[in-house]
C-alpha cells in the first residue's frame, strides 16, 4: 500500500485528487493521467487534446459546470454516489494553485473536496 502524499500529478484531469483514492493506493489503478483504459471519459480526453492539466486551465469555461462535457447526468449521478464535488476542487485548484490543493487534499486524506 502507498502512502498518501502531496504531488500535483496525482490530481485528476476533472480535479479529483488520485493520491487518496485506495485503488490507486493499492496500485490497481495508475491514476487519471496514466488509465489509457478511461477512453469513456470526455474530461480527460478534453484535457490531453489541449494540453490542460486539468479543468482549471480551460479557457472556454470560466465555470466548468457550464460545460457539458463536465456536467452531465452521469456526473451528477457519480457526485451523488461519491459524495464528490469536482467543481469545488476546480475552483479551489483555480484559486490556490496545484501545489497547495495538492497538499491541502493530501493533508486531509481527501479524493474530492466534500460536497456542501
Ligand atoms: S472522471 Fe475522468 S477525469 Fe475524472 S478521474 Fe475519472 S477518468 Fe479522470
Ligand atoms: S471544462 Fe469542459 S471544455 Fe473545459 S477542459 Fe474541462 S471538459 Fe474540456
Amino acid at each position: 500500500m502507498k502512502e498518501i502524499v502531496a504531488d500535483t500529478k496525482q490530481i485528476a484531469y476533472c480535479g479529483l485528487y488520485c493520491g487518496s483514492c485506495n485503488k490507486y493506493l493499492k496500485g490497481s489503478c495508475p491514476g487519471c493521467a496514466g488509465n489509457d483504459k478511461a477512453t469513456w471519459c470526455k474530461i480527460r480526453s478534453c484535457n490531453m487534446e489541449h494540453g490542460y492539466a486539468s479543468c482549471a486551465d480551460c479557457k472556454e469555461f470560466a465555470n466548468p459546470m457550464d460545460c457539458k462535457k463536465f456536467n452531465n447526468f452521469v456526473s451528477k449521478i457519480f457526485a451523488f454516489i461519491f459524495k464528490s464535488d469536482r467543481a469545488a476542487c476546480i475552483n479551489m485548484i483555480k484559486t490556490n494553485g496545484y501545489e497547495s490543493f495538492a497538499n491541502y487534499m493530501a493533508e486531509n486524506k481527501l479524493q474530492s473536496v466534500k460536497r456542501k
